[in-house]
């Protein structure tokens, strides 16, 4: 009995756990726009935040988790820093500096 109870305590402790990163993205993404900035694609798995500046390298060292840096981003109130996009576009992205999307449609 004692047995069942710690597993399952830690069951649910590891679904907290994932529930609470999953809502820290929903919160980030709804925060900016729940889309891909550049496309516009609208599937959260697809999408991942961006750093506006390219800077993304130094802040991986500040964070070592994707949730720690979502998080400061919640409490730093979503600085235009950040931004959503796609993992294409944000691939496309650090290449160039600039989406080939962007280069391609002018309007976007
Ligand atoms: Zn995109
Ligand atoms: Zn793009």
């Amino acid at each position: 009995m004692v047995n069942y109870m710690e597993k399952s305590w830690e069951r649910n402790y590891k679904q907290n756990q994932q529930n609470y990163y999953r809502r820290t993205k929903e919160k980030l993404f709804s925060q900016y726009g729940a889309s891909c900035k550049c496309c516009g694609e609208k599937e959260p798995a697809f999408l991942t935040v961006d750093h506006v500046n390219n800077d993304g390298a130094l802040e991986r060292k500040l964070f070592p988790t994707t949730q720690a840096m979502c998080i400061s981003i919640i409490k730093q109130g979503f600085p235009d820093r950040y931004q959503i996009l796609c993992y294409n576009c944000n691939n496309g992205k650090r290449k160039t500096g600039t989406c080939p999307h962007v280069i391609a449609v002018p309007q976007l």
